[in-house]
């Protein structure tokens, strides 16, 4: 069930632009899985991102140079992702997904909740920390028992082929976004005629500049975030509330057909 909405006439308005639209498409950041335990952690603030040692840590140079301090530093970030599972607004943007009613999620969020909530055509932009890649024989593996059974022996994860350091498929600082799934995402920028976003604040680029490219082709933008984003004046609606709040109440406005075409 969801509980009362402070906007009840805005989540009609947005409900009314979503289902109205010809090609809806969703980005989605770390303010969508806060809820699932999932801390943003490329937000000051959140404890991770907090001192110097965690960026280097979390480099190219850095793993490679380094791998272990990596694995020290991903370590309790790791676990959380492990168990987590998606909320109300990950199940949300699958169900009017499978309703026909959004195309497509492009996201910055390497946690898989997306996929595990059940959507389909998502572009993980940052990459994604269910698969790993061998630095030796570069087979690309799940991570789910993997990284179990580092978390619970320590060390670095292992190839179990040849026995190689394995790398989370997560973009790492000074690494370049995979470029098909940067292709696939300003297609879906080009196709949309309406832009939701959900959860980011908009400060990482390129993945920021991804609603400000759609409002300038002409598509509408909402977007949910606490807090504000640089985008806000530009948008025909901004909820400044919790995703799993605002987007419960959406898709159940939005699938429910009640209010007249
Ligand atoms: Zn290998």
């Amino acid at each position: 069930m969801v509980g009362p909405t402070p906007h009840p006439t805005e989540t009609q308005r947005a409900a009314r632009m979503m289902r109205d639209a010809r090609c809806l498409v969703a980005l989605t950041g770390a303010g969508i899985s806060t809820l699932s335990g999932i801390p943003d952690f490329r937000s000051a603030g959140s404890g991770l991102w907090e001192d110097c040692e965690a960026m280097t840590a979390a480099s190219l140079t850095s793993f490679r140079h380094n791998p272990e301090r990596f694995f020290e530093w991903v370590r309790p970030l790791a676990a959380r992702m492990l168990q987590a599972r998606p909320n109300a607004a990950h199940r949300a943007l699958a169900a009017l997904e499978h309703a026909g009613r959004l195309r497509a999620v492009i996201t910055q969020n390497v946690d898989g909740l997306h996929l595990q909530a059940g959507s389909q055509e998502v572009i993980e932009l940052h990459g994604s920390f269910r698969q790993a890649t061998c630095t030796g024989c570069f087979a690309v593996v799940p991570t789910e028992q993997l990284l179990e059974h580092w978390l619970a022996s320590g060390g670095m994860p292992r190839c179990a082929q040849c026995g190689c350091v394995v790398k989370p498929n997560v973009i790492l600082f000074g690494e370049q976004l995979p470029h098909a799934a940067m292709q696939r995402a300003c297609e879906w920028v080009q196709a949309c005629d309406l832009f939701l976003v959900v959860g980011s604040s908009l400060e990482v680029n390129p993945a920021a500049s991804l609603p400000y490219q759609a409002r300038g082709s002409g598509a509408e933008l909402i977007i949910v975030n606490r807090q504000p984003t640089y985008l806000d004046c530009r948008a025909a609606l901004v909820f400044h509330q919790e995703a799993a709040e605002v987007l419960a109440a959406l898709a159940d406005e939005v699938l429910c057909d009640r209010a007249p075409a």
